[in-house]
């Protein structure tokens, strides 16, 4: 058998692993979880249970579960290795990470599509990746239509209106589904939000009733 390297350090791990025991820990040691507690509305990191939440004020019930901070080395090395060095296989280490926090075995996960563009350049598109090897049964529900457009010079009202015109839903695997069935919304990285939330409101929009979101990395 070929020997098996950690994507990361590259040291010699077992074959049951996907990185090796020390990249874990320390990816670990940066969860917000940690150091953080979370808004009992929407999962949203806060300092202390006295602050108001800000993406409770800035959005409608949007529960968003984010692993770990963007500013942290280790979890934002993960997603580059990942994303841009073609370490294929921290898919199922990120997929294990999401396992981790969901207990309904009932629900559906999908994601967020990536570009027509970078899904050529890249031959995959890196959250269909993460979503096929999660334990709970994944299903394609949201289509990336292609448009896209430099966004800072827009307003937030404007940049909104880009998100939501960026991606649509696949009707036939919708109707595929019960109104009911739980659904959770995976993406790498919830900056603004903006992007995420569209995709979140073609899915509560169509009739799904409980959908929630999850992501790698959170920049506060
Ligand atoms: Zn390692
Ligand atoms: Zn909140």
């Amino acid at each position: 058998m070929l020997a098996k390297h950690c994507p990361i350090c590259d040291r010699l791990i077992s074959h049951s692993d996907v990185i090796c025991p020390d990249c874990r820990n320390s990816f670990e040691k940066e969860l917000f979880d940690n150091f953080m507690t979370r808004c009992n509305n929407c999962g949203y990191p806060l300092v202390a249970d006295l602050y108001e939440c800000p993406h409770c004020r800035e959005f409608h019930n949007f529960y968003v579960y984010s692993l770990s901070p963007y500013s942290s080395y280790f979890s934002r090395r993960i997603l580059e290795f990942y994303k841009f060095n073609g370490k294929k296989s921290l898919s199922k280490f990120i997929a294990q990470c999401f396992d981790k926090h969901i207990n309904d075995t009932d629900a559906v996960v999908t994601w967020v599509p990536c570009s027509p563009e970078s899904l050529k350049k890249r031959g995959w598109d890196q959250m269909k990746e993460i979503a096929l090897k999660m334990k709970n049964k994944a299903v394609c529900l949201l289509l990336n239509s292609g448009i896209s457009v430099q966004q800072k010079t827009l307003t937030k009202e404007q940049r909104m209106t880009v998100s939501q015109n960026k991606y649509l839903l696949s009707e036939n695997n919708a109707a595929m589904l019960s109104k009911t069935t739980p659904i959770i919304l995976i993406d790498d990285v919830m900056t603004t939000g903006n992007t995420l939330y569209a995709c979140y409101l073609l899915l509560k929009n169509y009739g799904f009733t409980d959908v929630r979101c999850m992501t790698l990395l959170c920049e506060l």
